[in-house]
């Protein structure tokens, strides 16, 4: 277990970002001298008068979003992280994009993406998605070239990836 991390940022609540009203996890900082100032990917190195416009966009994007915060907060093995993990599915399920749910290994009962990669193709798509508010214009989307089935809704009682 690492708790460095979680120990600078215990006072931030729930360890969100620090733009406020952001929905998301803080998992960034420029600071090397103890900074509390943690950001999401998508306001760290904003440009000021766009933060708020980033975080309304969020907030209007608040399924995808969530499952950005969820995948990351939630480790798995928990009521929470299962429940989440769920809810997940059925948000992209139901806003049409079943290329972003968990990729199940087609040949193991369990197991297949890993939590990480998950989480960054879901970033991705968000980050896509607050494109034409964030500053960036290198962002260069890349889609999943297969690899994995994509999970079919049928199953249920999934929990978070390792
Ligand atoms: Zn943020």
């Amino acid at each position: 277990m690492n708790h460095g991390h979680e120990d600078r940022i215990a006072e931030r609540p729930q360890h969100l970002c620090a733009a406020y009203g952001c929905p998301l996890i803080g998992s960034m900082s420029s600071s090397t001298t103890g900074s509390t100032e943690w950001w999401c990917f998508a306001h760290f190195g904003a440009n000021a008068g766009k933060l708020q416009a980033i975080t309304s966009e969020m907030h209007r994007l608040r399924w995808l979003s969530m499952a950005v915060h969820d995948v990351r907060h939630h480790p798995p093995g928990t009521a929470e992280s299962r429940a989440a993990f769920q809810m997940i599915e059925r948000q992209l399920t139901a806003h049409q994009r079943p290329d972003l749910l968990w990729k199940r290994k087609a040949d193991h009962h369990s197991g297949g993406e890993a939590r990480s990669t998950w989480l960054a193709r879901l970033e991705s798509a968000l980050r896509h998605e607050l494109s034409p508010v964030l500053d960036s214009s290198a962002y260069n989307p890349t889609m999943p070239a297969g690899g994995g089935e994509v999970a079919t809704f049928s199953k249920v009682g999934f929990d978070m990836p390792a």
